[in-house]
């Protein structure tokens, strides 16, 4: 009977099992481009020509190499992939579909679906792609009481030998993070080398022109678009990092600066989601940096933490509560996502600049992700659902098994404690120390209420108001509680007041 090989636009490895011991007599790939994924699931100008453009080109790619591939671009107007199934079982039947693992569970659950009906079996493949290997996290996390990202970083490291000399970590600690998180001097970073410029070749002009034909009213806009789409601009922009930006990657991973959207961040995640580039080439290239003196050990455990240990952890935990995700809100948010998020309308000078380079690039580096534009929906108190759709929306880089367990879990706090072990809150008083945005803004970080107020500020001070009960638990958060009780009466009344004032008016 006829397979069908079905690749997901996130899939784009040539490497995965769908290609192995693959007979083309009885088999054939297909993949599709259909228009929910973009529209009715919300992706923005941005997210959507990366995917577009970078499965045209790997499916240009594997029809070089003769593989029986049928393609579905926009314009066959294939509402789902379940309509995508139902139209090409019509044409080419088959009786059995694999898969490599989708990474959203909603998806997974849409093909399941549809086989059922259709009394065709599904094939789910593990997913190479990953460094831990299927079902190493379930036993992991089985056998802890309290799992944290830092264990199973150190499992990994340990068992995979990386960056370790004999049972040891090298440079005989695991985490430098207390040598990192430095903010700029005054005088800003250091002149950062250029980009890379991938110039819209004519596969990604052509899918411009179709989003602006069948999906005109989609966020951001394109005029910068320079993503890599193929295997060889993945490979340029991880060569661009290694000899550009790694060595100062440590110091400055959490500092911001004014209109500089990138500083020495990697900008690999979206090569890495779509699958163009291994995790285990990226750590690879890392420590070959280190070996040749290239990078110190700071900046290259800390990128490795990330890709190793963050990443690898959060799709543990996806997995984990595939089902509840998407219903969990501890914090009982429910505010809707103020407009600014999606026009970057304001004189907070943070959040426009977060959002506008969302909008712009699609982009955002974590600590813009986590402590801007995820803070202050925190402290406004956006349903988790909103801010999760906003996300997953925006950024060239977003797929559920990462977006979800960043957004509904460490930056919002909705998963009353799955992903960290407290919610990330702060005033003001952060975003202007590992940054200059506030020396470029209306208000004042260190100002509650009153006209100049930093909102950011007051709504740090409402939300430990709001939340103090489940705050004094938290060894680590039980002195901001104290900090507020400290505060005078008239003092608590007066920055409860600007709060609400900020509910109805948002700067
Ligand atoms: P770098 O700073 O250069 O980091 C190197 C790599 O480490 C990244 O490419 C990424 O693959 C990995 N990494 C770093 N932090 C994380 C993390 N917390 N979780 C998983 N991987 C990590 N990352 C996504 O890939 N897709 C998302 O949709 C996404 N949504 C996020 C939403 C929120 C609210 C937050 C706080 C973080 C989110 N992240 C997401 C994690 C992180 O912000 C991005 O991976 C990173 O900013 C991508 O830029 P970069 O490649 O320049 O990263
Ligand atoms: Fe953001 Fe407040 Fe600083 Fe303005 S003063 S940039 S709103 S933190």
């Amino acid at each position: 009977s006829q397979t069908l090989l079905l690749i997901l636009g996130d899939q784009l490895n040539r490497n995965s099992l769908i290609f192995e011991d693959v007979d083309t007599k009885t088999s054939h790939f297909m993949m599709a481009e259909v228009l929910d994924e973009s529209s009715r699931y919300l992706s923005s100008k941005q997210r959507t020509t990366v995917f577009l453009s970078a499965m045209r080109h790997f499916a240009e790619n594997c029809q070089k190499d003769d593989l029986p591939l049928f393609y579905y671009s926009l314009d066959k107007r294939l509402a789902s992939f379940s309509d995508a199934l139902d139209h090409h079982l019509k044409n080419t039947p088959f009786k059995t579909i694999r898969c490599v693992l989708a990474g959203d569970y909603r998806v997974v659950k849409e093909i399941n679906h549809w086989t059922n009906q259709h009394d065709i079996s599904i094939e789910w493949l593990p997913d190479q792609h990953f460094i831990a290997r299927q079902g190493e996290f379930k036993r992991w996390l089985s056998e802890r009481k309290q799992p944290r990202m830092e264990y199973w970083y150190r499992q990994l490291r340990k068992e995979r030998a990386i960056l370790m000399s004999g049972q040891s970590p090298v440079g005989g600690r695991w985490n430098f993070d207390q040598d990192n998180r430095h903010a700029f001097s005054q005088k800003g970073p250091d002149a950062l080398a250029e980009t890379h410029q991938f110039k819209p070749d004519k596969i990604t002009k052509d899918v411009i022109k179709a989003i602006h034909q069948y999906l005109p009213d989609l966020p951001g806009d394109l005029d910068e678009f320079n993503w890599p789409v193929t295997l060889n601009q993945a490979k340029q922009t991880l060569d661009d990092f290694i000899s550009q930006r790694l060595a100062k990657f440590g110091d400055y991973q959490d500092a911001m600066w004014l209109d500089q959207p990138f500083l020495y961040h990697s900008r690999l995640s979206v090569a890495l989601n779509l699958k163009l580039l291994s995790p285990d080439e990226v750590i690879d290239a890392a420590i070959q940096a280190y070996e040749r003196n290239e990078a110190p050990l700071n900046a290259v455990e800390g990128f490795v933490r990330q890709i190793l240990g963050w990443r690898e952890y959060v799709r543990g935990l996806y997995w984990t509560h595939k089902q509840d995700w998407l219903q969990m809100n501890a914090l009982n948010a429910r505010r809707e996502l103020p407009q600014l998020y999606w026009d970057a309308k304001t004189d907070m000078t943070c959040l426009n600049q977060a959002v506008m380079q969302v909008l712009t690039y699609g982009y955002g580096h974590h600590i813009q992700r986590l402590m801007v534009t995820g803070l202050f929906s925190l402290l406004w108190g956006v349903k988790p659902k909103a801010i999760h759709e906003w996300y997953l929306a925006m950024y060239v880089d977003a797929v559920a098994w990462v977006e979800v367990p960043n957004t509904l879990g460490m930056s919002q706090y909705a998963d009353g404690g799955i992903v960290g072990s407290k919610p990330y809150i702060a005033s003001g008083a952060y975003i202007n120390r590992m940054s200059n945005y506030c020396q470029h803004c209306r208000f004042d970080p260190k100002q509650a209420h009153g006209e100049k107020a930093c909102p950011f500020t007051t709504l740090y001070w409402a939300f430990v108001d709001r939340h103090h009960d489940l705050l004094s638990q938290n060894p680590r958060l039980g002195m901001q509680v104290k900090n507020w009780q400290r505060k005078s009466k008239s003092e608590q009344k007066a920055i409860r007041k600007h709060a609400e004032k900020l509910h109805r008016q948002l700067p």
